[in-house]
């Protein structure tokens, strides 16, 4: 597969005229950071993406009984780590919606905001898109959007493939890869620096960096609120 090829040459990603393309970044964002910046913004270029829709998870689904911080610091640290880009936007429809935060419902209702024939794009990080087989109604889910998967230069994307070949999705799906700058940054990272007085400048935002020394977020006692 080619880096920013469709795996199905049938659907094309040549953008029509007047067609709206629209991204959404689903995440935990707990916190952004660079790699979600990067990815994003990579991916709309690449794909003339004319929004690209951050939609920070309410309850993420693959991450039960792991402590997330509140829906408001999440949401906060999101808006502000957008606000310089004019095309990024930051939706609150799986904060919310109760329960877990399944990408179906999300990419279902977000449809509806736009003309029917626009087109929407999941974008996705390799390790996630890996396990999109499992996400709920995933078959339902290809069929209303495509994805871009962001790879590292040089990941291979061979097991991505290989589970989508055995679940007959490999030429009828819209799934294309682009190559983001290796970024091993990761929220996990980033909190567990926090937690032990490590450096986080250069990961992520300063506005972000400045949020989460103010509000204590990742100290020794997590924030776990479910305002
Ligand atoms: P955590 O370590 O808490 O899981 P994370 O850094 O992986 O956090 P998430 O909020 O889980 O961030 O990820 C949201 C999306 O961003 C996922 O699709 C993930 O694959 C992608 N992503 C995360 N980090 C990067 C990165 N450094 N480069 C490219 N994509 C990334
Ligand atoms: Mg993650």
């Amino acid at each position: 597969m080619q880096q920013g090829d469709a795996m199905s040459p049938s659907e094309g990603f040549g953008k029509r005229p007047g067609i709206k393309r629209v991204g959404l970044m689903g995440g935990t964002f707990d916190p952004i950071h660079y790699g979600h910046l990067v990815t994003a913004e990579v991916a709309r270029a690449k794909f003339r993406l004319d929004l690209v829709i951050f939609v920070p998870a309410g309850i993420p689904p693959h991450k039960r009984g792991v402590r997330i911080s509140s829906r408001t610091d999440r949401y906060m640290m999101t808006v502000m780590a957008t606000l310089t880009n004019p095309y990024f936007e930051v939706s609150r429809t799986e904060l919310d919606r109760p329960g877990p935060s399944y990408a179906i419902d999300t990419v279902r209702h977000l449809k509806k905001e736009f003309d029917e024939e626009t087109e929407i794009f999941f974008i996705t990080g390799a390790d996630a898109a890996i396990e999109i087989l499992t996400w709920k109604d995933a078959k339902d889910l290809l069929k209303e959007c495509g994805f871009i998967v962001a790879t590292r230069p040089g990941c291979s994307t061979g097991e991505l493939e290989r589970r989508l070949m055995e679940a007959r999705l490999h030429s009828t799906h819209c799934i294309c890869m682009v190559e983001v700058p290796a970024l091993a940054i990761s929220s996990t990272d980033i909190r567990r620096r926090v937690e032990q007085g490590e450096p986080i400048r250069y990961l992520l935002p300063m506005n972000v960096e400045n949020y989460v020394y103010k509000t204590g977020l990742y100290q020794k006692k997590c924030n776990n609120d479910k305002k």
